[in-house]
């Protein structure tokens, strides 16, 4: 089985394009939330993520713009982009996104699939420590997770007591790169394949992987899109200008 794993698509069509484009043959699509908010195309983003998903875990951005919850807990951009994305999307996506499925979900043996992390679907992963210490407990050897916008692995091997942090070292910033990793017996993993709308790690390149369940191995991919042109969009939405200048500082 091949898996494609995507999270935090955030409402950016042009980069969810790239990616479907330049990803390899897949059977099965994972998404880990955040389909919308930040993003001009709410509605054609979760319109696709929906012909294109099997399995989903919620994100905050899909339960705040959802109206699940209210925006306390989101800085002023967000908090914007969230009421502005609530009301452009239909009564369909609207109740979609309300009833997407709290995370973790084990939608294949010995897989998880996460928002935020194991413990709780709003946390941030992003301290290697934090890593390794969800690692220590978890009872499945492999755990998808996303939030962060960085693309990055942490694994524990069972003989150790001490962690690794990966981050997949790219050529350079430039064009379609990827990057494989073979998944090593007797080892617990958690992986963030990055954020396809947003990505926060410096590289404004979309971020996606793909799964082989057979080769027990993840290809990391990174892929660049029209950022000018989802930022003109963002822009002429009436969105925060920052949500736009993000893109492509990849931060
Ligand atoms: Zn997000």
């Amino acid at each position: 089985m091949r898996l494609l794993v995507v999270s935090d698509i955030h409402a950016n069509l042009e980069a969810l394009d790239a990616c479907l484009d330049a990803a390899p043959a897949y059977d099965q699509v994972y998404n880990l939330g955040d389909i919308v908010g930040y993003g001009a195309n709410p509605n054609e983003v979760t319109a696709r993520a929906r012909e294109l998903g099997s399995v989903f875990v919620r994100g905050n951005h899909d339960k705040a713009c959802s109206g699940l919850t209210n925006l306390e807990d989101f800085n002023p951009i967000a908090g914007l982009a969230a009421l502005w994305t609530r009301e452009q999307l239909t009564p369909d996506h609207l109740e979609f996104l309300r009833e997407l499925p709290q995370g973790p979900l084990e939608p294949m043996e010995n897989v998880h699939h996460v928002h935020g992390s194991p413990r709780d679907e709003d946390e941030y992963v992003l301290m290697a420590s934090d890593a390794y210490a969800m690692l220590a407990h978890a009872s499945a050897p492999l755990t998808f997770f996303g939030h962060t916008h960085v693309q990055r692995c942490f694994l524990l091997e069972s003989d150790s007591s001490t962690g690794k942090s990966l981050v997949p070292a790219y050529r350079s910033a430039k064009g379609s790169q990827d990057i494989k990793l073979e998944l090593k017996p007797n080892t617990k993993y958690m992986i963030n394949p990055g954020s396809i709308g947003q990505p926060r790690d410096h590289d404004p390149r979309a971020a996606f992987l793909l799964y082989d369940t057979e080769e027990s191995a993840i290809t990391f991919y990174r892929v660049p899109y029209d950022i000018q042109r989802a930022q003109r969009k963002i822009i002429s939405a009436g969105l925060p200008e920052r949500l736009a200048i993000r893109l492509e500082e990849g931060h």
